[in-house]
């Protein structure tokens, strides 16, 4: 066996200014499920450090677990005295090792067939009514739990047709122009409801909505799965559908609005930074005073659990709460570990099922504290985990549909 050789993979800037003070340690849940060096921030680095000086090879079975685990939610990025950007030097890792060590077998077949599909508008249709009908007939029993489609796959919902209202007839006094809701690919086969919220909610505060053009997939997945130039041509096409378009790109799955925030980052062009710019969060474009003015009590109490791409990388989770705060008759409770990760992470718990069962297993616990009736997520990854654990899940668009139009 060669001896390992340096590499010149990682930004060398972003892995010296890690200065090893452990400061991120308590919000990293991998760390916090194991409490060992390796499964933290800090060890990952260290790893990726050895790697680069060629001390070990990035593909040595410890050194490649201890970067696989990571579930890629950056809260050790958020939280980071030195600023260094992990999750860029994750993405690194992630793609260097896919390249070094594809998926064998079954994975390998899994990943072909599922990333393919998820550019296919039709192929994330057929699956989503599939697993619908599995559910109503009660065939998912027979798949593993952590594959099991939660019972949020309903036919009523992936077989609902979008209600765009044409012209901008929103209650709103100002007409605030077009906004385009992306439709995405897992949330179009199976939340249909929530688009149709954000859609009803659009048009409520005076936005003109619409669902085309509908570019089948942001790429999110595939760049944390390493799969980067697949990631790259993803971002490339979401640009390409909406040239010729001003307004707001309204995302309402967080996981997929950082990535579509960071395409700016992720090609270095400035057509991509322009795109970048247009992306927003429904919580950017809704107005927390007006919906205490104007909206309609929802009287329900719940626990709200930040969505880590929304808290850590657009930064947005005091503004998406204030404003579901602002919905009247809403109690909204605070878990104790909200910082941490449900441990969904794009297809984590399925790829780290020990790691993705107990960070789940401990949100779960965080989440009845609070002594709430169901959790409000804004992601769709987040939101079938936490619904495995018994909870009835709530996206901000659907309770602010529910108060601004009733
Ligand atoms: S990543 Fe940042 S917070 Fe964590 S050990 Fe390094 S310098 Fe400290
Ligand atoms: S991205 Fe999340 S899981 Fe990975 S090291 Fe940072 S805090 Fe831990």
């Amino acid at each position: 066996m060669t001896d390992p050789q340096p590499m010149s993979i990682f930004d060398q800037d972003q892995l010296a200014a890690c200065v090893q003070c452990g400061f991120c340690l308590s919000s990293c849940p991998t760390y916090e499920v194991t409490h060992l060096e390796e499964h933290g921030p800090r060890g990952r680095i260290l790893a990726m450090r050895l790697a680069e000086e060629g001390e070990l090879p990035l593909t040595d079975p410890d050194l490649a677990a201890s970067l696989t685990t990571c579930v890629q939610c950056r809260a050790c990025e958020a939280v980071c005295p030195s600023l260094v950007e992990f999750g860029a030097l994750m993405e690194t890792a992630r793609a260097e090792l896919n390249e070094r060590t594809p998926p064998r077998g079954l994975r390998r077949l899994a990943h072909a067939l599922g990333f393919r599909a998820l550019v296919r508008r039709t192929a994330v249709r057929v699956a989503s009514v599939g697993l619908a009908v599995a559910q109503l007939l009660r065939l998912d029993r027979v798949l593993p739990d952590g594959v099991r489609p939660a019972q949020r796959v309903r036919l009523r919902h992936v077989l609902r047709r979008y209600r765009v209202p044409r012209g901008g007839r929103g209650s709103a006094p100002d007409d605030r122009g077009e906004a385009f809701v992306f439709l995405g690919c897992v949330m179009d086969g199976m939340f249909r409801d929530v688009h149709q919220a954000t859609i009803d909610v659009l048009d409520a505060v005076g936005y003109d909505p619409r669902i085309e053009p509908s570019p089948p997939c942001c790429g999110a997945l595939s760049a944390h799965a390493g799969r980067e130039d697949e990631a790259h041509r993803m971002a490339r096409a979401t640009i390409d559908a909406y040239a010729g378009t001003t307004g707001p790109i309204v995302v309402d799955a967080a996981g997929c609005g950082a990535a579509m925030k960071e395409y700016g980052t992720l090609l270095g062009t400035p057509e991509a930074q322009a795109f970048s710019e247009r992306v927003v969060d429904l919580c950017e474009v809704v107005d927390a005073a007006e919906v205490a003015a104007i909206g309609r009590s929802v009287p329900l109490t719940l626990a709200y659990q930040a969505p880590c791409h929304l808290r850590n990388v657009q930064g947005l989770a005091d503004q998406a709460r204030t404003l579901v705060s602002a919905i009247p008759g809403l109690t909204l409770l605070e878990p104790d570990d909200e910082q941490l990760c449900c441990g969904s992470g794009g297809i984590y718990s399925l790829e780290q099922p020990g790691f993705g069962d107990a960070m789940l297993a401990r949100k779960d616990a965080s989440l009845a504290r609070t002594g709430a009736h169901g959790v409000v997520s804004g992601n769709p990854g987040c939101a079938m985990q936490i619904a495995r654990a018994g909870w009835d899940i709530h996206h901000p668009a659907q309770l602010l549909a529910r108060s601004l139009r009733g």
